[in-house]
């Protein structure tokens, strides 16, 4: 369940879950499983965002467009951080943002604020 979508300095924030930075690029390999998954993107213009070049090659793609799975690097911000008015970027795998979305508490936490999450999440 979402709620309310927030722009603020161009970050967008959808409640209480994670404050996911965009628009962000991240940096993905061609391989013959992705293949036919990113040659099926399309811009609005109707245009293919991604063009085949060869297994193992680096693309950039936007975050958006990544699968569930990947474990491309994303920048999300630290909740508890910005609780009090900073903001700390955190580096994570694209599948662990994913699956902290399905979690009770949808929230980021840098190394500092750890401690906190887990507090949280465990009363
Ligand atoms: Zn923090």
């Amino acid at each position: 369940m979402h709620s309310q979508v927030y722009i603020w300095e161009g970050i967008r924030w959808e409640g209480e879950s994670d404050m996911l930075v965009l628009p962000q690029k991240t940096l993905t390999k061609w391989n013959a499983k992705n293949k036919k998954y990113y040659e099926s993107i399309v811009n609005d213009k109707g245009e293919q965002k991604y063009l085949w070049t060869k297994p193992g090659d680096e693309f950039e793609v936007d975050i958006e467009d990544l699968p569930k799975y990947s474990r491309s690097i994303i920048v999300t911000l630290c909740d508890y951080c910005l609780e009090k008015g900073v903001k700390t970027v955190v580096e994570r795998e694209y599948v662990s943002y994913v699956v902290s979305q399905t979690k009770n508490i949808k929230k980021d936490a840098c190394q500092n604020c750890l401690p906190l999450k887990i507090r949280e999440n465990y009363g």
